[in-house]
């Protein structure tokens, strides 16, 4: 996982802009209805007739967003795609194409933009998302990726951060604060690695938190399961930087208040044992962690036995009157504020 596997290299300058784009593309297939023309045009062509498009970007980039030490470019090319679809997700619509456009400087050679594709086009098969075009452009320094998606939904079926009322059931998709912790182990090696090259770490106990930092997978699922349940959410985000800030999303555009219960927060055995290992609150690592890709959603009270019991979903507490604030209940039964720089220790810069 720690080693550079490109063995052939390709330099990209050899290949010409049209060269690669045409190299990267050959190999993708646009399968869905709402695909008129992907790429090979001067743009792509949808018709989505009478649905509601989705529309969302994300722009990521080496040293900021990731660290090609550790994070090997195929899962990269998979996680950008998941980062992408997790915010379609999270309006209940269907991801159907993505745009990607890359930036890449001439120490990358043809064979990592492979790897990178590899990524991106086993994440578009198994979403069922059509690639229909991007911008190819080279970078004086490392490579940055921006992925743009598509969806469609209902306009019945779309649903908004702001939709959230008093007594709402608060609830949570998965299990939280893996990812962060993957990281954690991983940067440990990174660490490792360049004291001892020949130290082959032992990452038995940590495979789990590992996958989820670095194959993080989107709940496509999710917006079929609450149909099924017959369960419409009164709002919904995603998770990506951490459940605190993201129930805070939801409460300030749905202008309610928040109780969190400490106790009911959805943690993997692996978390625990890690926090432990690193000496960190698993709590705090729930709240703050990011990167879960987890949906956090709310549903009228009335739909709690429906919710209950369900082993994609943890109920972990309800809304609450704007001016009663955003609270931790803790397992000692106290009430503490969930503040962003209270409860953001972990993204100290
Ligand atoms: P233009 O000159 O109109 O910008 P390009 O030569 O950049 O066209 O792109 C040709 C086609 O390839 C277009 O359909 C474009 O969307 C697509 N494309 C370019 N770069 C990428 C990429 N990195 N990934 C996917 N599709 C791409
Ligand atoms: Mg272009």
């Amino acid at each position: 996982m720690l080693e550079d596997k490109n063995t052939q290299k390709t330099s990209l300058a050899e290949l010409g802009e049209f060269g690669l784009i045409n190299h990267i593309t050959k190999y993708f297939k646009a399968e869905n209805a709402t695909t008129v023309k992907a790429i090979g045009d001067d743009a792509a062509v949808l018709d989505t007739s009478e649905k509601q498009t989705l529309v969302t970007t994300d722009l990521l980039i080496e040293g900021v967003h990731f660290d090609l030490s550790y994070m090997p470019l195929k899962h990269l090319g998979y996680k950008a795609i998941m980062v992408n679809l997790s915010d379609v997700y999270a309006m209940n619509g269907v991801a159907e194409q993505v745009t990607v456009s890359i930036a890449v400087s001439n120490r990358f050679p043809l064979e990592a933009i492979e790897e990178l594709y590899a990524g991106i086009q086993l994440a578009c098969n198994t979403y069922n998302v059509d690639l229909i075009g991007g911008d190819t452009t080279s970078s004086t320094k490392g490579i940055l990726i921006s992925v743009t998606a598509i969806g469609k939904a209902t306009k019945e079926d779309v649903v908004y951060r702001n939709g959230a009322k008093e007594t709402d059931l608060i609830v949570v998709s998965g299990d939280l604060g893996a990812a962060y912790l993957g990281l954690q182990v991983l940067e440990r090696e990174k660490q490792v690695f360049k004291v001892d090259p020949n130290n082959q770490p032992d990452l038995d106990n940590y495979t789990y938190l590992i996958e989820r930092q670095l194959k993080p997978e989107a709940r496509k699922d999710v917006a079929g399961i609450l149909k099924e349940l017959e369960v419409k959410p009164t709002s919904m985000i995603d998770i990506s930087d951490g459940l605190s800030s993201e129930i805070m999303h939801i409460c300030s555009q749905s202008k309610v208040g928040c109780k969190i219960y400490e106790d009911k927060l959805p943690l993997d055995p692996q978390v625990i044992s890690a926090c432990e290992e690193f000496e960190l609150d698993s709590t705090m690592v729930a709240l703050s962690g990011g990167e879960d890709y987890e949906l956090l959603f709310t549903v009228p009270i009335a739909d709690f036995d429906k919710i209950k019991g369900n082993p994609n979903f943890s109920i972990i507490g309800h809304i609450i009157a704007e001016n009663q604030g955003l609270n931790l209940v803790t397992r000692a039964n106290q009430e503490i504020e969930l503040k962003a720089q209270g409860w953001n220790p972990l993204k100290g810069e």
